[in-house]
């Protein structure tokens, strides 16, 4: 999924690497490095993904412009329901998310969304 939204937005990233701890651990759950353009991440979780991948989108720390690219990503590859979840989460930890909000900015509100599956010709 992550990999579509990368190709879908012509995101330069490297690659997307996925590990797992036998053992619990107090790894993060992704990183970024926006230089090398390349995510690791400690869960499969696809909102992590987007998150990091937003970091390389923006090529930005928890800035505004890195809220505007998540929250693009959580309306394209998110569910409704995951959407409303994972921006309260957003708004709870990060300042440039809350102020967004704050400012009554009109977050995007659903365009129809893109009918996927007709339009691909080759898989
Ligand atoms: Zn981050």
């Amino acid at each position: 999924m992550a990999a579509r939204a990368a190709k879908d937005h012509y995101i330069p990233v490297k690659y997307i690497k996925i590990h797992k701890h036998l053992f619990p651990s107090n790894c993060d759950l992704g990183s970024t490095d926006t230089g090398r353009k390349t995510i690791e991440l400690c869960d499969d979780q696809a909102e992590t993904a987007l998150h990091e991948l937003a970091h390389i989108w923006s090529q930005a720390n928890h800035t505004e412009i890195w809220v505007r690219k998540l929250y693009q990503l959580h309306e394209e590859y998110l569910e409704d329901d995951e959407i409303d979840l994972y921006r309260r989460e957003t708004e709870n930890r990060y300042r440039a998310a809350k102020k967004l909000s704050e400012d009554g900015e009109p977050v995007k509100k659903k365009r129809k969304k893109r009918r996927r599956g007709n339009k691909r010709l080759v898989d």
